[in-house]
This record gives structure tokens, C-alpha cells and sequence, in this order.
């Protein structure tokens, strides 16, 4: 039975391990139940599910997510976690452990590090012959896009990412051009996964109370991108640049790129063939629009 996700039982495990909560960490605990079950709905979960939880703090979700799933990982890097881990998720036998090096399946046991570290394509491997996983987190917001693009980068087999971030992040991963919010993030993103904002959550729904709104968003992972190129790194590239000066012209952004290379005669033609301005900005172009910017431009090279 799920007993944490109210402030009364939270606080009481806080006082009871007398846990002083990290600032470094982006600890800013859930206490709102209804936001727990909203994350569940959208993560859809089954009993045949394998879940990767980022940062379980004192256990909220992974106890909820443990009643219903095959498998739980939790990774969390606050040592000072495990022991309150180890008694708050003491009834759940589906919870992988694992203690620095040492791997022990059917006991309770704790990812303890730095999931920017974790070879998480090993985790899948071990833990799910393989097969896609799902990420269920409230992510710590101070390294939510390493986190996201990590797994969308490193191609770890993943079926959705139900995600708890800033606000303001979730927005700029929903949105396409035209918009203030665009930009580098929103095109990434989009490439790997199809974004949808599922709620919208309030301060008071932690402790302790973040500075910035919140929100879950689920991103489902494309079977395959919805758009083509010849060379994806060379997309990226050209997607960053673009966004680096938002004020300059495509042209004068992708000049001024250090890691570029294209002529200011390569690119205006490839904005002729575009049928698109010279003047344009890369605010204005689409995913798809990128795609084909890079086509052009590796061809001339
Ligand atoms: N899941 C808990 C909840 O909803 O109440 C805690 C969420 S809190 C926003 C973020 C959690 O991520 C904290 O427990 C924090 O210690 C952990 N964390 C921070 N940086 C981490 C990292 N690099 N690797 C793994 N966990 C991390």
C-alpha cells in the first residue's frame, strides 16, 4: 500500500531520519497525491513494465509505481536517501537494489549515483532483455535537458518518458516556430518524441516549495523521426547554431558558428532552393525545414 504523497506522512519521515534536504540535489519533494495519480494515468503503465525512476528521494512515486510494474530502478544520488529508501520501500520485493557494484535482484535495493553516469543501455539490457523501457521521474530540474537528450542521444530503447520539469522547459519542448518559446530544445525533442503537457503543477505540491511552476509532460518516443537527413549530427548542428544569435539572419547565425564551416554563398543558395527569404531567421524554420537545409548544405560539401 502506497503511503507517502501526503505532507503529513512526508514530514514525518523527514523528521523521523532528521533529513536535511539538498538544494545542489534539486530536492523538491512531492506531497500531492492527485498529482501522483495524474503521472500514473499518463504513464500507462502494465505489469509487464520495466521503470527507470530518476531520483526517487524518500520513495513517493516508487512505491505507486512499484504496485503496478514488474520492475522498479531507482537511481538516486543523495547517499543520505538509502537509508530512508531501504524503510520506506521495505514491502516491495519488485525494487532492484543495487549497492554501488553490487547487484542483488529479488531483495530491495538502490541505484546509488549519478544517472549521468549510469550506462543506462546495460540497465535495459540486464534488467529488460533489451526491450523498451519507460522513465517515470520528477526530475531534478537543474540537469533536466542532459537528462532528456542523454536518453534520446544514447538511444536507449524507451518507450515514453513521463516527466515532472520546469514549466517553462515543458512549454519550450511543446511548441513549434513562431513562438518566443521555440527553439534548439523544442526541435530536439521533437526529432526523438512526440511532447504533450499533461498537467500543469503548483508550488505548494512540494516540499520544499520550488522557486518556478512545474509541470509533467509526457514525451512518447518516435518509431522512427518524423523526419529524414543524411547526417543527424550535421542537423544538430546547424539547429544549434541557428538558435545561438535569434536575432541574427540563418545566414549570419550559421557564419558565425565555430563548428561550421559553410560559405555565405553555400547557404544562400540553399535558402533559393528553399524558396525561402535571405533575411529569414532560423526562429522561422520547422523541423522539417532544418531537415532540409541540411541536405542541401552536407551535399555541397
Ligand atoms: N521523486 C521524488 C519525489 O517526487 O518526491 C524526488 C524528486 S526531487 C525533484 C529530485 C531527486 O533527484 C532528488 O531525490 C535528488 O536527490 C535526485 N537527484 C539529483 N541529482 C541526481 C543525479 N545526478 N542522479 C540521480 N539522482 C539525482
Amino acid at each position: 500500500m502506497a503511503v507517502l504523497g501526503n505532507p503529513k506522512n512526508t514530514i514525518q519521515v523527514i523528521q523521523k531520519y532528521n533529513f536535511d534536504f539538498q538544494k545542489r540535489f534539486g530536492q523538491n519533494f512531492l506531497i500531492d497525491e492527485h498529482v501522483i495519480e495524474k503521472i500514473m494515468k499518463a504513464a500507462d503503465l502494465t505489469e509487464e513494465d520495466c521503470i527507470l525512476e530518476i531520483g526517487p528521494g524518500i520513495g513517493t512515486m516508487t512505491q505507486y509505481l512499484a504496485e503496478v510494474v514488474r520492475e522498479v530502478i531507482a537511481v538516486e544520488i543523495d547517499k543520505n536517501l538509502i537509508p530512508i529508501l531501504k524503510d520506506t520501500l521495505s514491502g516491495y520485493s519488485n525494487i532492484i537494489i543495487r549497492n554501488e557494484d553490487k547487484l542483488m535482484t529479488g531483495e530491495l535495493f538502490e541505484i546509488n549515483e549519478d544517472i549521468l553516469k549510469v550506462d543506462i543501455n546495460t540497465l535495459v539490457n540486464e534488467h529488460n532483455q533489451g526491450k523498451p523501457i519507460k522513465v517515470v521521474a520528477n526530475l531534478p530540474y537543474y540537469i533536466t535537458t542532459p537528462i532528456i537528450m542523454g536518453l534520446f542521444e544514447k538511444h536507449v530503447p524507451l518507450e515514453s518518458m513521463i516527466v515532472m520539469v520546469q514549466k517553462e522547459v515543458a512549454e519550450r519542448m511543446q511548441v513549434g516556430p513562431g513562438t518566443k518559446d521555440y527553439g534548439a530544445l523544442s526541435l530536439a525533442v521533437q526529432y526523438y518524441a512526440e511532447p504533450e503537457i499533461v498537467a500543469n503543477v503548483p508550488q505548494n505540491c512540494f516540499i520544499p516549495r520550488p522557486n518556478v511552476g512545474s509541470a509533467v509532460i509526457k514525451l512518447t518516443r518516435h518509431k522512427q523521426p518524423p523526419v529524414k537527413t543524411k547526417d543527424e549530427a550535421a542537423l544538430f548542428q546547424i539547429i544549434r547554431a541557428s538558435f545561438n544569435q535569434r536575432r541574427k539572419t540563418l545566414i549570419n547565425s550559421l557564419r558565425n558558428a565555430s563548428d561550421l564551416s559553410y560559405e555565405k554563398e553555400e547557404i544562400e543558395m540553399a535558402l533559393k532552393q528553399m524558396e525561402l527569404p535571405l533575411t529569414i531567421r532560423g526562429e522561422a524554420l520547422n523541423l522539417e525545414q532544418f531537415a532540409r537545409l541540411t541536405d542541401i548544405l552536407v551535399k555541397e560539401k
